[in-house]
């Protein structure tokens, strides 16, 4: 598999799609150095510049989001441990990166996936725990699965990066999902389906594939069953052929029961 990168903006999340030009130049200070605070929550090592005793529940929430994907869909364990190096500052955070990783676009978050195992960088924010589950779904998905389809991939992060409590009926994107479909048509799971450049995916597209990953896990059940064998399909090795394809043969009248579905959900 390629290297891939994924970095989360002020903005909303991207990413990017590399081959050797993020290789680690030492890969071995990643791993062997010492970090003030260092800890492990699951498949998680986490190594910060500061105490994260404040972060004591995000942490502990970060050791559950394999249980929750495990749950939502049946992907296997983890097959390798995930890096997460937290900065207290966002300047120490930059030149980490530009030391490890020189050609790095320097973003809020990033996950770098390459032959080793997956790490995630990040620094303190407001949003620090939003950023770190949104790249911890991706180390996720990819510690598991030998591929994920780029917008599902973002479709995924964009789910389970809210808090548990929040992410079914509370999250920002569906407001606006559902007032886009008081004037317009669904938006295409074909088109997302098409994207293989991050640069092709804005605000509005990451928030349309949340929308088909929330219809899959929440509206007719046949959604989630074709989300369960295609993953199942991935996993195997299997060629997993055209999500939208699946979806389309599964669910007669697929962009009325999307609409359907939205209208009809509750906050
Ligand atoms: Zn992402």
């Amino acid at each position: 598999m390629g290297e891939a990168l994924h970095r989360r903006s002020f903005l909303a999340a991207c990413c990017l799609s590399i081959t050797t030009a993020l290789a680690p130049r030492c890969a071995r200070a990643e791993t062997n150095a010492r970090w003030p605070d260092e800890r492990q929550a699951g498949p998680f090592l986490i190594h910060a510049d500061f105490s994260l005793e404040e972060y004591a529940g995000m942490v502990r929430e970060l050791g559950a989001l394999q249980d929750d994907l495990a749950r939502y869909l049946q992907t296997g364990p983890a097959r390798e441990y995930v890096h997460l190096y937290l900065f207290r500052k966002k300047s120490t955070y930059n030149n980490y990166l530009k030391q490890y990783f020189p050609t790095a676009p320097s973003r809020r978050a990033l996950f770098i996936k390459g032959r080793g195992p997956g790490m995630v960088f990040a620094y303190k924010n407001k949003e620090l725990d939003v950023d770190l589950r949104h790249e911890a779904t991706h180390a996720l998905l990819h510690s598991s699965l030998p591929m994920v389809p780029l917008w599902l991939d973002e479709g995924l992060a964009e789910y389970f990066e809210a808090p548990p409590q929040s992410r079914a009926h509370d999250n920002p994107h569906l407001k606006s999902i559902r007032w886009s479909l008081r004037f317009n048509s669904p938006p295409s799971i074909d088109t997302l389906e098409s994207f293989r450049d991050l640069s092709e995916m804005g605000r509005t597209e990451y928030r349309n594939a949340w929308a088909w990953v929330h219809f899959m896990l929440h509206g007719p059940s046949a959604g989630r069953d074709e989300l369960l064998r295609y993953l199942a399909d991935i996993e195997a090795h299997a060629v997993p052929g055209s999500l939208s394809r699946r979806l389309h043969q599964r669910i007669p009248r697929l962009e009325k029961q999307f609409t359907a579905h939205f209208a009809s959900w509750r906050k």
